[in-house]
């Protein structure tokens, strides 16, 4: 049995971690590796080696570092066949699937190269006589990332790049049920020339978590993964004193308006909801039908649901593949039977779907319901599965409202073509990431990815701008060159400093 072990300091090690965690293959429902669980000497192993790394790499010039992130990203992009099919070996999504999360995750390596753009301070000639002012941004220290199994390329790609290129250090602490890609990013850095010790692996659970939190020399946490435990790092990083950015979970609603293109707004809702087998945070899981469009809409949403072939990952015609674990296939299930207990209309049933060949697998087909209400488990709870859930409204304003009262803020669409209706929607839901006949808006590189209420805790958004921002701090430098050619230069003046 395959044992993952840590990344610290440029080595691969199993450190003082005698526990581990089965890694599954979910296509076949058989374990195919085993995962160290850091103990708290890992963790202090990894953010050590983080520190001498922090401080050598600190004073690396801009163009240098530049360099690297650029011998990085080519490196990332040479090797992405490689890298997806570990992606899809570990989580189950399709290849091309895993393929576009690779690129996305890329794009902002990317957007790194530009630091020495990026970083650029201001300078304000003669602010008093005499003086001059300016400001630089310098990087933390040793910066921590905790990821969600979801994404297991791009997330920690939100982080490490954007770290990195600023001058810190990291510890990455992946999701333990796919771990593996993360040490093949490890030696991506190192074969792009990044120092040992700028970027660490451990892996681990809750243990490990504990450890970054409280750790003395962590100064920046990044966390993403569902609202209870990021509202948990948030509390106790900020506790301990640590800048914490911590992204949640999410319940995605998109509006479907009489005036869009049906077919359109069907085929897009349905890769929205079923792609990844609905394990994304900016999966949509309700549709919100608007006066007459939802008969018409459910009729397509059910054959396309139908239509969609499941399978594995290595079967190049599967569309969606299984859900990562038996746990969460079973949590799935069982918020199906809770929603037609409930009374919602269950128009298309994944449960029991067997796929041939591969009969132990991890596998829920797609699900659709319709008239689900506000108070149904499936329509209050996060599923993380590909269930659809159709909710009916007769208006737009209405529509709204029931977005507004849930209490995520992550991702939201409209499908319409009406200027009026969009400019109304843009502007009254309560959101971070808003799309217009665009169900999953997933902002570029150069645009900062994040949602509001319970799906982000801090106040900065993940990468683009406000990453610079997160892994920085702003100094100001006032500065005087004294001519000392009167009797004025020498006086002493005990005044607050005022500009003359
Ligand atoms: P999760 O919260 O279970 O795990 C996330 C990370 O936290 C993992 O590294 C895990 O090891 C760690 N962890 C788990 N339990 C912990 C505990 N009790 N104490 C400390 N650490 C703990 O999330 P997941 O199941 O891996 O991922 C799915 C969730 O992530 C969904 O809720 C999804 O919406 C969310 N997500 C959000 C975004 C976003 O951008 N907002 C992006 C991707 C995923």
């Amino acid at each position: 049995m395959p044992t993952i072990e840590h990344w610290i300091g440029g080595v691969e090690t199993s450190g003082a971690s005698t526990r581990r965690a089965p890694v599954w293959n979910p296509a076949t429902g058989e374990q195919q590796a085993e995962v160290v669980l850091a103990e708290p000497a890992d963790v202090d192993a990894a953010v050590l080696a983080a520190h001498k790394g922090f401080e050598k790499w600190r004073d690396v010039s801009l163009t240098r570092r530049a360099r690297v992130m650029f011998a990085f990203r080519n490196l990332v992009e040479e090797h992405i066949d490689e890298l997806a099919k570990i992606v899809a070996a570990e989580h189950g999504k399709v290849v091309d699937d895993a393929k576009g999360e690779i690129v996305r995750g890329m794009e902002v390596a990317e957007y790194a190269c530009g630091l020495p753009q990026l970083l650029k301070g201001e300078y304000s000639d003669q602010v008093s006589t005499d003086v001059d002012s300016h400001s630089f941004r310098q990087p933390l220290g040793v910066c921590a990332g905790i990821t969600p199994f979801n994404f297991p390329v791009m997330v920690p790609m939100w982080m490490h790049p954007m770290a990195i290129a600023c001058g810190n250090s990291f510890v990455l602490k992946p999701s333990e049920r796919d771990p593996s890609a993360s040490n093949f990013v490890a030696q991506l850095y190192a074969d792009a020339g990044l120092p040992d010790g700028v970027f660490n692996v451990v892996h681990g659970d809750k243990a490990a978590v504990d450890g970054l939190l409280d750790h003395p020399l962590v100064a920046a946490v990044s966390f993403v993964g569902s609202t209870p435990i990021a509202k948990y790092v948030f509390q106790r990083g900020t506790a301990n004193d640590k800048r914490v950015q911590a992204l949640g979970g999410a319940k995605n609603h998109a509006i479907v308006m009489p005036d869009a293109d049906l077919d359109f707004a069907a085929n897009h809702l349905t890769a929205a909801a079923f792609g990844s087998a609905g394990e994304r945070c900016m999966a949509i899981s309700v549709a919100v039908a608007v006066g007459e469009v939802a008969d018409p809409l459910v009729a397509m949403l059910r054959q396309k649901a139908i239509e969609t072939r499941v399978g594995p990952a290595s079967d190049p015609r599967s569309e969606m593949g299984p859900v990562v674990t038996a746990q969460a296939r079973d949590r799935i299930v069982g918020y199906i039977t809770s929603g037609e207990k409930a009374g919602a209309e269950l128009v298309v049933d994944g449960r029991g779907i067997t796929v041939e060949g591969h009969e132990d697998g991890f596998f829920v087909g797609p699900t659709l319901f319709d008239r689900v209400t506000p108070e149904m488990e499936v329509y209050t709870d996060e599923i993380f599965g590909p269930v659809l859930c159709v909710v009916r409204v007769d208006t737009l304003d209405e529509g709204i409202q029931l977005i507004n009262a849930g209490p995520f803020g992550n991702g939201t669409a409209i499908f319409t073509n009406s200027g009026p209706v969009s400019r109304k929607f843009q502007r009254d839901v309560a959101a971070g990431m808003v799309g217009i006949n665009v169900p999953v808006p997933v902002p570029m590189a150069f645009y900062s990815f994040g949602g509001w209420k319970a799906s982000l805790f801090g106040d900065k958004h993940i990468h683009g701008p406000e990453g610079i921002k997160f892994y920085t701090r702003g100094k100001v430098i006032t500065t005087r060159w004294p001519r000392l050619e009167t009797p004025e230069d020498h006086a002493t003046h005990m005044h607050f400093p005022t500009a003359v």
